[in-house]
């Protein structure tokens, strides 16, 4: 056999057309010698597809490189079939050591044995454990964190055909800034719900002894089936005075904090300035008379005159000032309240006492919470919050508040104000008064109420006010469970359940309840410490047809009964 060889030729016709052509010579015997024999095959078609493929090679490449992250392709097998330079440059593996034909677990052994990626961190307790590990047929997206602290965020994809694209992509910025985001966020949430923890909390165990002093002390001082002698009112008094002083103590750390949280809310609206002065001062003239101190005011000065504000604080601060020129003037002093307009949007109520005045270098205390100046040895009875709550509201409500004082001769107070439409028509101021308890209450027979409640204080309060209603029978028990026996066999018209119970709690209770069918359509009252407005909503979401907080007022809970045993005769 003789050796042939193959060449390619490329053909120029006569019509000017190039063809490729292949040459196959080899010598042959031939009439008894030797002979070249050349067969020539047409291969254009061929050879213009390769070059087609090449192309489409080239372009390939040329966009797999140009792609903005990095890129490798796997084959079904798990070797690699191709990748980019920012593939090998961003996973840190240097040009030679990556090669096609490599299998995947080699790549991974390569990193491992390199120490290319963070070993340990927030998502992996070994990240070469989790790639090993990590199965080949599924999609998946996760992220690795590189050794030198870069993140690459790898996005797999298994195509068709069994293979796997891969995108690769430097996502260090966006992590940063997401964890920083993260650390901040949890930080502050952490704060706030510690926060609203403690003050509702608070406000709870303050509240629950609160319930029962004040409670009592009301029941005494209006008991007209057997009063109280002079010297025991006296007494009782005192008891109700040290506990709305506590009550006001809690309520305005209370409200403080929640300013301080963000979570308090102001209703602005136009408020005529002569009812809330004349409002202020009505409430001002108990403790005026008390201390023989005049309060004065050229009222028609501010008739027709509007300001901008939430009125109810607005007249918590004007009763607060006012209660200060009132408790810090000296006997037979007196208390000018004022007005003067400071440009033409804005005013300033002046409050002008003759009292003890301020010292100057105390000056920069008065508005500090808790800051009672060396008053706290007076025997003049205050918090020292007042102020600092009064400054928090007025700044809220984008007014001010300040002072002049000189020691020994007296203080005036301003509090700034924007003025409201200056022309608008004046409305008649309207009066809200209290009534008073009714003297008789309202027969109701044969009315059955179950209070469930675990402080015995409460309990026997509970029982005091219901035994002052006419043909209501309470029946009592110191546990949900107990109680929810006592229902089942009395089927009372009103159910009074306190949220936090040794056992099943209020909520539970609840549940219980709805789900018994003798029982599952008793009004149910919740009673609680929890005064917070979370938990007010969440006890009404909850399905209770009312949500009372400690302390309670006796005749809210004694309307409460009597509406329920009119409207609920079974
Ligand atoms: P308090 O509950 O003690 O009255 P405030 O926050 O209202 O607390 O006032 C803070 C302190 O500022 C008071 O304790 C008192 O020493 C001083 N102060 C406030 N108003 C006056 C005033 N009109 N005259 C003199 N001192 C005052």
């Amino acid at each position: 056999h003789e050796r042939r060889k193959q060449h390619r030729l490329r053909v120029i016709g006569q019509d000017g057309i190039t063809r490729w052509a292949e040459a196959t010579s080899g010598w042959i015997h031939w009439e008894g010698g030797k002979a070249i024999q050349t067969i020539l095959l047409d291969i254009t078609d061929q050879v213009t597809a390769q070059d087609e493929l090449e192309r489409n090679r080239e372009h390939l490449t040329a966009a797999i490189e140009s792609l903005p992250g990095g890129l490798v392709m796997y084959n079904r097998d798990g070797q690699v079939v191709l990748f980019n330079t920012q593939y090998s440059q961003l996973m840190g593996y240097s040009g030679e050591t990556l090669t096609p034909g490599m299998h995947r677990s080699e790549l991974h052994k390569l990193a491992r044995s390199q120490r290319l990626f963070r070993e340990k961190n927030e998502l992996y307790e070994n990240v070469y454990d989790y790639l090993d590990s990590y199965r080949y047929r599924e999609n998946s997206v996760y992220e690795v964190e590189m050794a030198d602290g870069r993140w690459v965020r790898c996005v797999d994809r298994v195509i068709p055909n069994g293979s796997r694209v891969c995108l690769r992509m430097d996502v260090t910025r966006e992590r940063l800034a997401q964890r920083e985001l993260r650390l901040a966020k949890g930080q502050a949430e952490t704060a706030n719900r510690a926060k609203s923890e403690f003050l509702s909390s608070m406000s709870h165990e303050l509240r629950t002894p609160m319930n029962a002093i004040l409670g009592f002390s009301q029941l005494l001082e209006t008991d007209t089936e057997a009063p109280l002698n002079d010297e025991q009112l006296r007494f009782v008094s005192q008891i109700a005075k040290a506990g709305d002083h506590l009550l006001k103590l809690i309520n305005q750390v209370l409200d403080l904090a929640k300013i301080e949280a963000g979570k308090s809310e102001i209703d602005m609206a136009d408020v005529h300035l002569i009812d809330l002065i004349q409002e202020s001062i009505s409430l001002s003239s108990s403790l005026s008379k008390q201390m023989n101190i005049d309060l004065l005011c050229d009222t028609k000065k501010m008739s027709g005159i509007f300001v901008r504000g939430d009125t109810n604080r607005l007249r918590q601060i004007l009763i607060n000032v006012l209660s200060n020129a009132i408790k810090y003037n000296r006997p037979d002093g007196s208390v000018i309240i004022d007005m003067e307009p400071v440009s033409l949007t804005s005013l300033r109520i002046l409050i002008r006492d003759t009292g003890i005045g301020i010292p100057a270098d105390k000056h920069d205390k008065v508005f500090e919470a808790f800051a009672r100046l060396g008053a706290e040895n007076s025997g003049i009875e205050g918090t020292g919050i007042g102020l600092a709550l009064s400054r928090k509201l007025i700044e809220q409500m984008d007014g001010q508040i300040g002072f002049d004082s000189v020691a020994g001769e007296g203080s005036t107070f301003w509090i700034q104000v924007q003025i409201a439409d200056v022309t608008r028509m004046m409305q008649p101021a309207s009066a809200t008064t209290e009534a008073g308890f009714p003297d008789l209450p309202t027969a109701a027979t044969g009315t059955t109420v179950l209070y469930v409640e675990d402080n015995s204080a409460n309990m026997m309060l509970m029982e005091e006010v219901v035994s002052r209603i006419n043909g209501v029978t309470l029946l009592t028990a110191t546990n949900a469970e107990t109680g929810l026996s006592l229902a089942r066999t009395h089927k009372p018209n009103l159910i009074i359940l306190d949220i936090n119970l040794p056992g099943m709690d209020g909520y539970e209770a609840l549940k219980a309840i709805r789900n018994e069918p003798g029982l599952a359509e008793t009004p149910v009252v919740a009673l609680s410490a929890d005064a917070m407005p979370q938990q007010v909503e969440r006890g009404k979401k909850a399905g209770f047809h009312d949500y009372l907080t400690k302390p309670i007022n006796i005749r809210e809970v004694r309307n409460l009964i009597q509406s329920y045993a009119e409207s609920g005769e079974r």
